[in-house]
């Protein structure tokens, strides 16, 4: 028995398939969807999707955003997502350099600017923590093959 997962982001659909369990970082915790979930909206944390689909587990950063659970599908709407396999490290290591520079510089009082480039900083160490931890070669194979 499958439940159907779709994780999309603003730009692309990420992953879409029939797998047996979808881990979610859910506001309340982490959370493990199995096939005949109740139905349940949840928002999302920084952190990592895990999505089991017989034998092979594949890992997405996921930037925030919600989590629509219903018995026979899992859509995840995410404000950015990528399977770890997919993270381009030099372009994460930039944008890090980039928001940390730019936070040294911004003023206080700027909350708006500021807590884009706190986001964006978030964003840039989930990815490069990803690849440090979960990332080799046959463990979690990109969704391409
Ligand atoms: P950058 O400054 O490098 O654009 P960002 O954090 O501002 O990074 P986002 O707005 O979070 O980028 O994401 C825009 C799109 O680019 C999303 O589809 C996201 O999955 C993708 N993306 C962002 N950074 C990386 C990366 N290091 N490797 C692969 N894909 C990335």
């Amino acid at each position: 028995m499958t439940i159907r997962c779709e994780i999309v982001s603003q730009d692309r659909m990420v992953f879409e398939g029939d797998v047996d369990i979808v881990v979610l970082p859910g506001s309340d915790g982490e959370m493990g969807i199995l096939p005949h979930h109740a139905p349940l909206l949840t928002t999302l944390n920084y952190g990592i999707i895990k999505v089991r689909q017989k034998s092979q587990e594949y890992l997405f950063t996921v930037a925030g955003g919600v989590a629509e659970i219903q018995p026979s599908i899992v859509t995840v709407l995410a404000d950015a997502a990528e399977n770890v396999q997919e993270i381009d490290m030099a372009r994460a290591e930039a944008a890090r350099q980039k928001a940390e520079e730019a936070l040294g510089k911004v003023s206080a009082e700027d909350a708006d600017a500021y807590e884009k480039l706190e986001a964006a900083l978030h964003r840039s160490n989930l990815r490069l923590d990803a690849v440090k931890r979960y990332r080799s070669s046959k463990r979690f194979p990109s969704n391409e093959g």
